[in-house]
Formats: C-alpha cells, structure tokens, sequence
C-alpha cells in the first residue's frame, strides 16, 4: 500500500489522464494489458530505449512493447522507410511495392514459412491461421494449451475467454510430452490444428522443451492435423526464430509484433502446399481480405526492419545478450538465497517468485502476486518501465549501462524487500 501510495503521489498528471479517459473508455483504455489499480501510467513520449511519462518522470525502456518495439523508439531508417512510403499516398487499394519484398525477406528468414500472408494483428494472424488449417484438412476442431495467449480473442490463460470461439477448442498442458500427443492421437480425424507458442509468452516466459514441441511434431504427422507455432513474440529468438533453434520444423508459423519495425502487423504462413487455400486462381479458394493487410507503412517498414536491421546475426547477438543478463539477475537472486528467478529465454524473461524449476503455467499465490506488484514498483521508482506481470523484453537502443543499472535494481529490490 506504501509503494502504491508513493506511485500514485508522483504520478498527478497520471492519474488525471486515466480519470479522464474513464469516461469515455471502459477501465481509460482499449488495452487490458495495460490496466492495473490504481491507474496506469500516461507515457508522452518515446526515443530510442527511453520514456517519458505524462509527468515527465524518465525511464529506461524494459518493456519494449511487449517485444514489438525491439527497435526502440521511433527508428530513424525505419521511420523515414514508413514516411517515404506514406508520402507516395496512403491507402492505394492495390498490391504495392514493398510487400513482395517484405513477404520474400520473411520466407527467407524462416525456411517452413514458402508462402505468407499479412495481416493487422498477431491475432488475426492465428486466426486465420486456424481457418487455413481448418480449410486444407477439411476437420473442425483445434488444440491449445492450457495457459497460452494467442491474442485478444485467443486466450486460454483464465476460465474466461471473451468470445465463445466458434472453433471446437481442446485443450493440453504445456510442456508435457506424453499427455499432448496422446490427447493429438485421440482427437485423431475431428483435429484440424494444433496451435502452440514455443516459449509461453503472456503465460511467463516459460519455454517449450524441445520433446515437447518433438512430440506435437510426431503426432500431428501421424493425425495429419497442422502444426502452428505461435512465433508472434520468439521469432525474434535467433535468424529462423524458436523453430530454428531447436531444429523442428512446423506446417505453419505465425508472426507480429516487431517484424514491421513496430508497425502494426501480423503474418501467418507455411508449407506451400496448404497456403494454396487462398490461391485466387483456385475454384473455390479460400478469402482473406482486409483493408489494411497490406498497408504500405508497414510494409516499407518491414522490409527495412527485417532486410537490414534486424538481421540473423543481430537477432543471434541480441539472443546472447539477452542470455547473459538473465544469468547475471538469476545470479543475484541465488546470492540473496530467496525465491525469485528470471525465466525466459534470449532477450525475453518474466519475474517469479518461487523457486524450483518453472515448466508450466501456474496460478499465482497471493503472497508472489503481492511481491510480483512490488517489483514492478520498485523498478518504476528506480526509472526502469517493466510489464505489470513482470515481463522484460530488450531492444536493440538499451546499452550496456541500462543493463548494468537493471541488475542493480535488482539488487536494491532484493535486499530491500527480501
Ligand atoms: N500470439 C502471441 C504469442 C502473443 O504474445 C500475442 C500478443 O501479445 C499475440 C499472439 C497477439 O498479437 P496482437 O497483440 O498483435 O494481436
């Protein structure tokens, strides 16, 4: 209550923003995310890997948009690229010219993807990666696993998902090999796809091993149900994503977040066989359109994002970089002999506050929630923006010195609150 408290007092131009926003917003904002009680923070304004907040308070940036903002803030090469192809007229309604050297690099950059499509959101495109699925085995039902996120409408984290997806969903549990594909196997002909995130996200930062996704990849070929990894946020895990680091090759991907340079976006693709569905010279071929699919801001950005910035060998440094801070913070935690620990992989890792191996989804006790709120308290009092759940997602501006001064906060918190 003391470290709320003090948050609320030096945050009055906050407070007054999400007041104001309540009256016309449910909750004073389109992004559940981002809600949490007292009131959310009003940021004004971003550059490289800093912020500044509605009260002109100054942090580091660890949140990195929920890893779409892996180039910091506002770019200046993909910020030109975006404005370049704005100035050649917004909204033309036609096939331009960056999206089929935007689509060439990302079939490039991950082998299993030989054909692709864009869309607005991660959402969209794990939607209507499950229609293509749906579409090339002619079956009905799909699989998740419990405690993933798949986007707005896509999301098995709690009892309550905000639509009655029209999709017969099944369920499995993360990272247990056996019980997945025995569950795969039972679903047999009712089972169009099996969607899965290679390292839970939202659910933790919490990797897949890699006989689990072993697994899924041996029953689906069995059942003939699609493989869809979720690489919206691991894509950025090395030069071909969490798929190429473990070597195991899915029917389908679907990508977001940063792919665009922090643009809006989505992508789902794959085999080119099964992506034939939308083939418009097909009899019969399956629709997808969507006004903003191929926006020409996101796709310059894109194509400047992926082709020259964030290429495999800058994703493969980012990925060790993110490694070795991960073990300097799990190191300062084991020095502090508590239970906390920084689970993860790469430049993505979530807080939590028990010790033992972490493998799967859990609900929180309130005690970890309690400390879980402090952290994120502490952190913002020490100038360092995380997520409210205690995520961290590097970008490519943080330099050493915020990293040096994330792990100090840490272990202020630790000897602070221990
Ligand atoms: N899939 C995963 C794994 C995600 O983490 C997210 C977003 O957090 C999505 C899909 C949805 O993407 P979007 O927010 O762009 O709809």
């Amino acid at each position: 209550a003391e470290a709320r408290a003090l948050y609320a007092k030096a945050r009055p131009a906050s407070a007054e923003a999400h007041q104001a926003a309540q009256a016309v917003m449910p909750g004073g904002s389109t992004r559940s995310v981002l809600f949490w009680t007292p009131f959310p923070i009003s940021m004004a304004r971003g550059e490289g890997a800093r912020l500044w907040d509605a009260d002109g308070l100054e942090y580091r940036d660890f949140l990195g948009e929920y890893t779409a903002g892996l180039f910091g803030h506002s770019e200046g090469s993909i910020l030109a690229a975006a404005q370049a192809a704005m100035a050649r007229g917004i909204n033309l309604a036609a096939a331009g010219r960056d999206e089929a050297a935007f689509a060439g690099l990302v079939c490039a950059r991950f082998p299993a993807i030989e054909r692709v499509r864009f869309t607005n959101s991660g959402t969209e495109a794990n939607i209507m990666a499950l229609a293509t699925a749906r579409a090339f085995t002619g079956r009905t039902d799909m699989m998740v696993a419990r405690g993933a996120y798949h986007g707005g409408v896509l999301t098995f984290a709690k009892e309550r998902s905000p639509v009655n997806l029209p999709v017969p969903t099944r369920f499995m549990d993360y990272n247990d090999p056996e019980g997945a594909a025995a569950a795969i196997r039972a679903a047999g002909d009712a089972l169009a796809a099996v969607l899965v995130e290679p390292m839970l996200g939202s659910g933790g930062c919490i990797p897949a091993s890699r006989e689990f996704l072993a697994a899924l990849r041996e029953a689906c070929a069995e059942t003939g149900a699609v493989l869809i990894f979720d690489e919206v946020m691991t894509s950025r895990h090395g030069p071909g994503g969490m798929q190429g680091r473990h070597g195991i090759t899915p029917d389908m991907t679907t990508l977001g977040k940063y792919i665009a340079g922090g643009f809006n976006v989505g992508a789902f693709g794959g085999r080119a066989d099964i992506m034939d569905v939308f083939n418009g010279h097909r009899a019969n071929a399956l629709p997808h359109a969507g006004t903003f699919n191929n926006n020409v801001w996101s796709m310059a950005a894109g194509r400047v994002a992926l082709g020259e910035i964030f290429t495999g060998e800058a994703a493969e440094a980012l990925f060790a970089r993110g490694e070795t801070l991960r073990a300097r913070l799990n190191a300062a935690c084991a020095e502090a002999g508590l239970p906390m620990q920084f689970t993860g992989a790469g430049s993505m890792m979530t807080v939590h506050f028990r010790a033992g191996a972490i493998t799967a989804p859990y609900t929180a006790t309130p005690e970890e929630e309690q400390r879980r709120e402090l952290f994120f308290l502490d952190m913002l009092a020490a100038g360092i923006y995380v997520a409210r759940r205690g995520m961290i997602s590097l970008s490519l501006p943080l330099s050493d010195a915020d990293l040096d001064a994330l792990v100090e906060a840490v272990r202020e918190f630790l000897a602070a609150r221990g």
